[in-house]
């Protein structure tokens, strides 16, 4: 079986503005992961800027510092087996009108500059781990069971 790992996600403005955090939240939970952070937060533009530092460069970038600073996100943190990867499938292609229905940007989301949806890069070793660290303290994280687990894993 895969490692169990922690992967961050967030429900950004869009999400938030349109009621879509418990639909979210719903199919992480149905799926099996294990929330162990949460929190519902205004990113303010230094937090944004590292945040998608990766993205400075880039001509959609100022753009999007405004929108993710532009109201409340949820953020969070899952748990489980390969849930990095696993959550990005969830999650689908960076646009939505190239996201398969099923997924969360395929359902719920049309345009690429409003994706209802950040998640950590699978393709990016670590990426979980320092988003994880840039939003969340150690002791905002909680260790627990959750009662299904024995009938989620062999
Ligand atoms: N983005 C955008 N225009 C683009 C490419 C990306 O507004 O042409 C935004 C979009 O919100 C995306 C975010 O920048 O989610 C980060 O881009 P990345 O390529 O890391 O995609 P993701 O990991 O979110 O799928």
């Amino acid at each position: 079986m895969s490692e169990r790992e922690r992967t961050f996600v967030m429900v950004k403005p869009d999400g938030v503005q349109r009621g879509l955090i418990g639909e979210i939240v719903s199919r992480f939970e149905d799926r099996g992961l294990k929330l162990v952070g949460g929190k519902f937060m205004r990113i303010d533009r230094d937090l944004a800027e590292e945040h998608y530092g990766e993205h400075a460069d880039k001509p959609f970038f100022e753009g999007l510092v405004e929108f993710i600073t532009s109201g409340p996100v949820f953020a969070m943190v899952w748990e489980g087996a390969d849930a990095t990867r696993q959550v990005r499938s969830m999650v689908g292609e960076t646009d939505p009108a190239e996201s398969p229905a099923g997924t969360i940007r395929g359902d719920l989301g049309l345009d690429l500059g409003r994706n209802v949806i950040h998640a950590s890069d699978h393709e990016d070793p670590g990426s979980n781990e320092r988003e994880i660290d840039l939003f969340f303290d150690d002791e905002e994280l909680i260790d627990y069971d959750r009662v299904d687990e024995g009938w989620l894993y062999e």
